[in-house]
């Protein structure tokens, strides 16, 4: 008979790209809907990084190139490292890859073998717990207390250690709860490391320009020691308002970058040789633009604020520090009747309810394991921003 692989079986579908199939099947149908769920700017990219990508076009910047990035874009990656981080990577302790994406897919699969264990911090991005059970490996969860800002303390972190962990995952700033550590908090917890020298740590920093309040730090930067099994990722798509160019790129050591560039190199090959070009552009080009940005995702994320108030206590928010999303969280709503005399038991149904009879699409914390909460990404026009938080109200008020 035919059938998937066994591998296949363990594995969910994205709760995100549910709640996004509804709200493209209602646009499609005519109904209008606000989505508050795509994990991406909406902001173009800078002309001068597409202007790049044209010009490597035309220049012939049109075939393979090295598995793991051109030099140029390797260099300029290096160069990023060195500036923004204080981090000092070789050529051959850096890789460029299809998306940050892959760069975490292939490390976990280049590193999990049945049984091992990658510890993440909950609410997590939804992809690592599946990523980590594609690769054969377990998901292990922590849940921080919410009043700590959703943040790993060291306690938490030795409580999961086992002999099978193989990874921490880190994102800082995280997606979906825009919490950011803090060097001494990263500090804290590579001492905590130090006791288990065979735990790799993967830095997930895709979201390192977007921070409001505090100062980034990477992981190794900050523990300049665990640099040696750090895995630190980055990428264009949230800085640069690149999503669809697929972009990202690492540095680690020199034989786990081997091993992703092995893997890479047997499935995918080089990430896109105009992409490499545009990303070389806006990795080496002025950065200034990325204030404006900033200013105008504080303006967004505010006003947001300011109007969900309105919808406490069924709604309670933190303000966040980083990243552009809000996750609020929905618990008073749980046990409520909808004016169509469905009852809210989940944030599924919260979120079903908000899409359905809201016209706001927002994506359930089920989805990135810490229930119940809903996520609103607000990087969208202020207008519809504005839109979409009084329909969320207006919708919580008619709960009963
Ligand atoms: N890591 C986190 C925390 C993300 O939110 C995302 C995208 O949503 C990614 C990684 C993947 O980014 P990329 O577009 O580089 O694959």
């Amino acid at each position: 008979d035919v059938r998937l692989s066994r591998r296949l079986a363990s594995v969910r579908p994205s709760a995100t790209g549910a709640i996004t199939d509804t709200a493209r099947r209602m646009k499609a149908e005519g109904k209008p809907v606000i989505s508050l769920s795509a994990g991406e700017l909406d902001f173009d990219t800078p002309a001068h990084i597409q202007q790049a990508a044209i010009d490597g076009i035309q220049n012939g910047q049109t075939r393979y190139t090295n598995v793991g990035g051109t030099q140029q874009l390797k260099a300029a990656i290096a160069r990023k490292f060195q500036r923004d981080n204080d981090l000092h990577y070789a050529d051959a302790e850096i890789i460029a890859s299809t998306g940050a994406k892959q760069i975490l897919f292939n490390a976990l699969l280049a590193t999990i073998d049945a049984g091992d264990e990658a510890i993440m911090v909950a609410p997590y991005w939804v992809s690592y717990s599946e990523m980590v059970r594609i690769a054969d490996g377990e998901p292990i969860v922590i849940t921080p207390d919410a009043t700590s800002g959703f943040k790993l303390t060291p306690d938490l972190l030795a409580q999961a250690i086992t002999p099978n962990t193989r990874w921490l995952i880190l994102n800082s700033p995280c997606n979906p709860s825009g919490s950011l550590y803090s060097a001494d908090e990263l500090r804290a917890l590579a001492a905590v490391l130090r006791h288990h020298p065979r735990v790799l740590v993967m830095a997930d920093d895709i979201y390192e320009e977007i921070v409001f309040d505090g100062e980034f730090a990477s992981f190794a930067q900050a523990a300049p020691d665990m640099k040696d099994r750090t895995l630190t990722i980055n990428g264009v798509s949230k800085a640069y308002a690149m999503t669809g160019w697929r972009l990202g790129y690492a540095g680690g050591p020199r034989w786990l970058i081997g091993a992703l560039e092995l893997l890479q190199s047997q499935s995918t090959s080089n990430p896109s040789s105009v992409t490499q070009v545009a990303a070389a552009a806006a990795l080496d080009g002025p950065q200034e633009f990325l204030d404006t940005w900033r200013a105008r995702l504080r303006v967004r994320r505010d006003l947001a604020l300011g109007i969900l108030a309105d919808a406490a206590p069924l709604l309670t928010l933190q303000t966040p520090a980083a990243a552009f999303y809000l996750y609020a969280d929905c618990s008073a709503t749980l046990g409520m009747k909808t004016p169509q005399g469905a009852v809210i038991s989940s944030d599924i149904d919260l979120a079903t309810y908000l899409l359905e009879h809201g016209g706001v699409a927002v994506v359930p914390g089920t989805a990135f394991g810490l229930a119940p909460y809903i996520r609103l990404a607000y990087a969208l026009s202020d207008t519809d921003l504005k839109a979409a938080c009084e329909q969320i109200v207006a919708a919580c008020k008619r709960l009963v």
